[in-house]
């Protein structure tokens, strides 16, 4: 499973030339909204076959891009899923949506650097604002 989110990633990479999730989200036709909501940092959510990722307002610009990168993993890998659970949840989920976003994310934003070695975890941890458990968590399930 985690295999296909991989394969999904490298595929958008290509096709768009670029690994900014702000970016891919708009050759997509994805709508990006910055939005108050408190102690959620994003959702993502489909209305009328329009596709809309959720971002807190608050976020700091990095952390803005790593939500953005996650929030479109959902559009990609779950694009009907369903809004009132998405709304709830958070970037530490243990569910299985959650860790397949987080993924993606990861793979999306690090692809080259990380997987290339050009990128430590504290690299990314200081870019990004993710708690190196978090990263490592997620990396361990390739
Ligand atoms: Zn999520």
């Amino acid at each position: 499973m985690s295999l296909l989110v991989i394969r999904k990633v490298d595929k958008l990479i290509k096709k768009f030339n670029t690994n900014c999730p702000f970016k891919i989200a708009k050759s997509l036709g994805i709508q990006i909204m910055y939005e108050d909501l408190g102690s959620t940092l994003g959702y993502y959510n489909q209305s009328f076959r329009v596709k809309i990722i959720h971002i807190n307002q608050k976020a700091s610009s990095n952390h803005k891009k790593f939500i953005c990168a996650h929030e479109l993993g959902h559009a990609i890998c779950h694009p009907r899923a369903n809004t009132p659970f998405l709304r709830k949840h958070t970037l530490f989920s243990t569910d299985k949506m959650e860790s397949e976003a987080n993924l993606f994310a990861i793979r999306l934003l690090f692809e080259k650097d990380y997987f290339d070695g050009q990128l430590s975890i504290d690299d990314a941890v200081e870019q990004y604002g993710i708690p190196e458990k978090f990263i490592l968590n997620n990396l361990k399930g390739e």
